[in-house]
């Protein structure tokens, strides 16, 4: 069991250790998660963040005390994940600048970052992320920017995230992908295409294939067929056939392997032999 130097119990308000629902086919890292908004204004048709957030495709700044924010920092003794239910760069960080604030401040002190998002907005912050002990993860499902706007209607469309990679390679910022969920009929068949565009610009992949709750079931009715499937709840997820789901994830692997990558699956159960599942073996130190 990890030990995690306070818990939720305690008056912690922005930083609380990363809790995957206690999911058994978790292999991360002990890490802290971290979100300047509540909610995510992407609304990605496969989340499943409005099964616990109220309101949750509307992102909503939280009021941030920054004297609470560095008392909590003070604890930290591993690094930060930002951010799990909510990205960071969602567009209303555009106009607000919070995530960019905190930045600031996890710079200030040393801390340990690794973010996670979808958005090129995050080339904004490169001045900050370079001299800082960061990784970024960025999420491509697809190479196809309309099925992008099917899938993920409100976050920037892949062609402007692979822009984004470049340029965090170009400004020495390690990154990885992560291609995450594979959802079949919709972007099986284009696994090694997308491993082979990003692979230029990254040196880790994370995959995970699609894991619905009941309120993602609902929306992803509209976009493909979930009744031709067997699916198998674990923990809180629908699960798709491990038949099917395995081969999705050789095929990532074979694909990362071809070109020089390193591999990883999340919350899957699919063995593999990699420095972290979640990229965070790539934060500079
Ligand atoms: S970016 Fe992530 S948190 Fe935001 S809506 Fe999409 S899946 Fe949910």
């Amino acid at each position: 069991m990890q030990k995690f130097l306070f818990t939720n119990k305690l008056t912690t308000v922005y930083i609380n250790p990363f809790d995957p629902w206690k999911g058994k086919l978790c292999t991360c890292p002990k890490k802290y998660s971290f979100s300047p908004y509540t909610g995510c204004s992407h609304a990605c048709i496969y989340c499943y963040i409005t099964s616990y957030i109220p309101n949750a495709f509307k992102a909503r700044p939280k009021k941030i005390s920054f004297r609470k924010l560095i008392r909590e920092l003070n604890k930290v003794d591993t690094f930060i994940s930002m951010a799990n239910s909510s990205d960071a760069y969602t567009p209303e960080e555009k106009d607000l600048g919070l995530t960019r604030k905190c930045l600031k401040i996890f710079k200030e002190r040393g801390i340990k970052l690794l973010i996670i998002t979808k958005s090129d907005l995050v080339i904004r912050d490169v001045d900050l992320l370079k001299e800082m002990r960061t990784s970024v993860s960025m999420t491509i499902t697809t190479l196809d920017d309309k099925k992008a706007k099917l899938i993920e209607p409100m976050a920037p469309p892949p062609s402007k995230r692979l822009e984004a990679l470049e340029i965090l390679k170009e400004n020495d910022i390690p990154c990885s992908v992560r291609l995450d969920p594979i959802i079949p009929t919709i972007n099986d068949d284009e696994i090694e295409e997308i491993v082979d565009a990003v692979a230029p610009y990254v040196k880790h992949i994370i995959s995970s294939t699609l894991k619905p709750r009941n309120d993602s079931m609902k929306r992803l009715r509209r976009i493909f067929n979930i009744d031709e499937y067997k699916w198998k709840k674990i923990g809180n997820s629908f699960y798709l056939p491990k038949e099917i789901r395995f081969k999705y994830l050789d095929r990532v692997k074979k694909a990362c392997y071809k070109n020089g990558l390193s591999f990883a699956s999340c919350r899957e159960g699919y063995p593999f032999n990699a420095g972290s599942c979640d990229g965070s073996h790539l934060i500079k130190d």
